[in-house]
């Protein structure tokens, strides 16, 4: 499957914001944010025109994009179905990437970040209603079981990302039992916990409108 493998913090750079795209690095000192907040690039510096209309919309599609770590064709599709689904149709967008199977083992703290976490499902140490999935854009739904396959149980990196986010609160749509290392969907994400990084999702639906 495809996927990016350039630079992370440099898409970063580009959103001019932190995407929390690394784990542990994005909130040290180290990120490429605090030290050169400015669009890669040779004349990157220089860029001072303030973007809008069609650039803001693209920018806000890219943006979401790369904190979900998907490829535009995926991306559309997901979108596509967002459309035809009840209710709100950038609502439904964000909620159908939150539900990402990769994105689900991050939100249950079992991975330091989305990537890590894709790693994770890829290898096939994730279960979901007890048969192993390792499809990371696999779309959870209300009642699956998430769990880490019992010969994974020992992974270091599955564990150590467990302990470092032993004190962070989960989000409300799912129930996690961090010491057993699973969970259980029990409702549709909320749109104000999805995440911490502020998106306007009625400038994708505009841009993909057109
Ligand atoms: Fe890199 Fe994380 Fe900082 Fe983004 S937030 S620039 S991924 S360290």
């Amino acid at each position: 499957m495809a996927r990016y493998i350039g630079p992370v913090c440099r898409l970063c750079r580009r959103e001019g914001m932190k995407l929390f795209l690394k784990g542990e690095r994005c909130h040290s000192a180290k990120c490429a944010i605090e030290k050169r907040n400015f669009v890669p690039g040779q004349h990157g510096k220089d860029r001072k025109a303030k973007i809008v209309g069609y650039g803001l919309q693209l920018r806000e599609k890219q943006k979401v994009r790369r904190i979900y770590g998907v490829l535009e064709t995926q991306f559309r599709n997901t979108f596509e179905k967002a459309v035809h689904m009840k209710g709100i149709a950038g609502e439904n967008l964000l909620a159908s990437l939150e539900r990402r199977l990769d994105n689900v083992i991050y939100r249950m703290g079992l991975g330091a970040s989305r990537s890590q976490a894709r790693q994770i499902v890829r290898h096939g140490h994730v279960q979901v209603n007890g048969r192993k999935v390792n499809i990371p854009s696999f779309v959870v739904k209300i009642g699956d079981e998430i769990t880490i396959r019992e010969s994974s149980k020992t992974n270091a990196a599955i564990l150590s990302s467990r302990d470092a986010t032993a004190h962070a609160p989960s989000p409300s749509w799912m129930d996690v039992d961090k010491e057993n290392l699973k969970g259980r969907i029990i409702s549709n994400p909320r749109r104000d916990e999805l995440t911490q990084i502020p998106i306007n999702e009625q400038l994708i639906v505009e841009l993909y409108s057109k």
